[in-house]
């Protein structure tokens, strides 16, 4: 976290790296690539995802794909690497000469779990798009791997800007919309600012961060977290750092908890926990979880 920039200089970088990679203007990756020489692991992180984000708008893919090989295979910082390892991804057939070095990075027992898990699924994905090249296939589902017809690859990617088989997308259609249900009628509660929440908890949560001008969002999407989507309660863009509220006690909640927290540790992702029992000394207990990811309250 530590970063030799001025904290002005890195909170502007950091804002310019996820607008660029949010934009999808392919003409942005000559800027996104030097953002990923300044001083910092977080911009250089948010800059090699932002260089992802840009494949499926036709950028470059020669300049894009040399310059996150360089991060995934030196970057200072494994997260760095991890974030330029999947941007590698998502230029598919491009990348075909890194196969055998991610593949290599995959069996390093030096590396993180989380590099060697992305440089593998990376090394794969890569290997099939070469092989979907010459075999003439374009689509796959993100889901279940099969290729993919026009047809269903633009009702799918219409519906949910994700690429999946018809009966792949009914399922998700149902468990996105069950679970969205779910929570609509969950959120009941209202915090200060009007952000309706799920319960007390969240609410002094929510108040909290609005009371320390952190800003957040409440997410009622889901979000891809490895291969999975999870709904984070909190989350925070600025400085990448999530937040759940676990307030329940139940057999089967505990079993969805740890296994949402394994996922989170597996990918890297910077998680605060916060229990029922925490609640009264939230103050201190958030104070301290920010300043280890070098976000000091005043
Ligand atoms: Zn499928």
């Amino acid at each position: 976290m530590k970063s030799p920039m001025l904290p002005k200089d890195h909170q502007k970088a950091v804002k310019l790296a996820l607008e660029l990679g949010r934009r999808g203007d392919p003409t942005q990756l000559s800027r996104l690539i030097r953002a990923t020489y300044l001083p910092s692991n977080e911009i250089q992180r948010l800059a090699a995802s932002g260089i992802g984000k840009l494949a499926e708008f036709g950028a470059d893919s020669a300049i894009a794909v040399t310059r996150l090989a360089e991060l995934a295979f030196k970057g200072r910082h494994p997260q760095t690497q991890q974030y330029a390892i999947r941007a590698l991804k998502k230029y598919g057939a491009a990348g075909s000469s890194h196969v055998q070095d991610l593949l290599d990075m995959a069996r390093n027992p030096a590396l993180k779990d989380y590099v060697r898990a992305a440089a593998k699924t990376t090394a794969d994905a890569i290997a099939l798009a070469a092989s979907d090249v010459n075999n003439g296939v374009q689509h796959r589902c993100l889901r279940c791997n099969t290729v993919v017809s026009d047809q269903e690859f633009e009702r799918s990617m219409e519906a949910f800007q994700r690429c999946f088989c018809d009966r792949c997308f009914d399922e998700v259609f149902l468990i996105r919309r069950n679970f969205e249900m779910q929570v609509e009628i969950n959120k009941t509660v209202e915090a200060q600012d009007g952000t309706l929440v799920q319960s007390k908890g969240e609410k002094m949560i929510a108040e909290w961060l609005t009371a320390h001008r952190l800003s957040y969002r409440y997410d009622t999407k889901f979000r891809i977290i490895g291969e999975f989507q999870i709904r984070p309660d909190f989350y925070m863009p600025e400085i990448d750092v999530y937040i759940e509220y676990w307030g329940l006690d139940t057999p089967k909640y505990k079993m969805s908890m740890y296994k949402k927290q394994m996922l989170y540790q597996q990918e890297g992702k910077r998680l605060i926990s916060v229990y029922p029992k925490d609640l009264s000394v939230l103050d201190a207990l958030l104070r301290s979880k920010l300043s280890i990811f070098g976000c000091v309250i005043n």
